[in-house]
């Protein structure tokens, strides 16, 4: 029965605690470092903080519903999560495939840590990762790409991967589980950062990796153990606490980016717009297939860097800010990072303002015609 409800259902169930009359419904955070300890040889208990948690489990059940996954792990962060994975399945001798397109500090990170390992680390665009995957041991996508917006048929790559014999690992980040589910189209792991839509408030950090296959999962516990790159107490319950609303926010974002990027389209200061829920978008078609909601993202081309400054300074709405997927629009001119993109180019994260007040301010505070 569970698997005919809607998201925002599955997402407020996922979040309750057992129904024990006089407790609670939300469930308290746990933030212990030691427990009281069980007889001698009795480790199935919780024993020490860094090992394991109950707030974590919560967080990590919840999520795992989402992703239609067996089970899912937390960590500290996005990078945290991402990172375990990759020192974990990517072995010296191996080739590794990242997104050339998506988010920068994975690129650094396999250059600079992995590849010293001996790990040869190759980089491609989300419209050859196919062709790159037929080379390589363990594939990293990213769909839609961050900050491009650019789609992987994730089905087709999984398909190449399998025949390979190669671990496909796919980003969530952008899309979160509402939009996509990245294991029911053949991915063999699942990471993300909670920090962006899934948490929602600009407030936290924290990252996941789900997935359905026993021996991984226990390689990635085990790494989390002994590198302990873990999630506070507190950290996991306000992302728990979050996740009960993520549908409703999910749903207002998509919805406002969905409209933004249908107004940008004709826009006269605008130079170019992604969104691959636009019917005319390049990534349309496979978007439409593997993708039941487009996200709160939307890439955009002004003329300069100026043009990017003197929109959110003459907006009543939009934040300057990196990161996205908070309850505040915000504007990122991904440039300034070294992002390969141009300098008028912005990554606009559509938050759960009113979507007509959204599109007027954007509209009111472009320049009226390219400069
Ligand atoms: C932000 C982001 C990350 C990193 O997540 P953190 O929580 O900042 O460590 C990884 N991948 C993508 C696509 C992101 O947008």
């Amino acid at each position: 029965m569970s698997g005919t409800y809607g998201d925002s259902t599955r997402s407020v169930k996922a979040v309750g605690s057992e129904p024990v009359p006089g407790g609670p419904i939300a469930p308290p955070p746990v933030p212990a470092a030691a427990y009281h300890l069980p007889p001698d040889e009795d480790d199935s208990l919780d024993s020490y903080g860094r090992r394991s948690n109950p707030t974590w489990r919560q967080l990590e059940s919840a999520i795992a519903t989402l992703e239609g996954a067996s089970s899912a792990l937390a960590f500290g962060s996005g990078m945290a999560a991402i990172t375990s994975v990759l020192r974990t399945v990517a072995q010296p001798g191996h080739t590794l495939v990242v997104p050339a397109d998506g988010y920068y500090q994975v690129r650094a990170y396999a250059h600079e840590f992995l590849e010293q390992r001996g790990v040869t680390v190759v980089q491609a665009r989300c419209a050859e990762m196919c062709d790159a995957a037929a080379g390589a041991d363990v594939v990293l996508a990213e769909s839609p790409s961050n900050p491009g917006l650019d789609v992987v048929d994730l089905h087709h790559l999984a398909m190449t991967c399998r025949a390979r014999g190669a671990m496909l690992v796919v980003d969530n980040t952008t899309a979160t589980p509402l939009g996509q589910q990245p294991l029911s189209l053949g991915a063999d792991l699942v990471v993300a950062s909670a920090t962006k839509a899934l948490a929602g408030h600009h407030d936290v950090l924290a990252g996941y990796v789900a997935g359905s296959q026993p021996e991984v999962m226990a390689l990635l516990e085990r790494d989390r153990l002994l590198a302990g790159p873990i999630l506070g107490a507190f950290e996991a319950w306000l992302v728990l606490r979050s996740i009960g609303s993520v549908g409703l926010r999910f749903e207002r974002q998509c919805q406002n980016a969905a409209a933004v990027a249908l107004m940008l389209r004709s826009h006269p200061a605008v130079r170019s717009v992604r969104y691959p829920g636009l019917p005319d978008d390049p990534s349309h078609a496979i978007a439409s297939m593997q993708m039941r909601r487009f996200g709160g993202l939307v890439a955009v081309e002004l003329a300069d860097a100026q043009a990017v400054h003197d929109l959110v300074g003459r907006s009543a709405l939009l934040v300057a800010s990196t990161s996205f997927g908070g309850i505040h629009s915000s504007v990122d001119r991904r440039a300034r990072w070294g992002d390969p993109v141009a300098d008028g180019f912005a990554r606009l994260s559509l938050g759960i303002e009113d979507t007509d007040d959204l599109l007027s301010d954007i509209e009111a505070a472009l320049p009226r015609a390219g400069r």
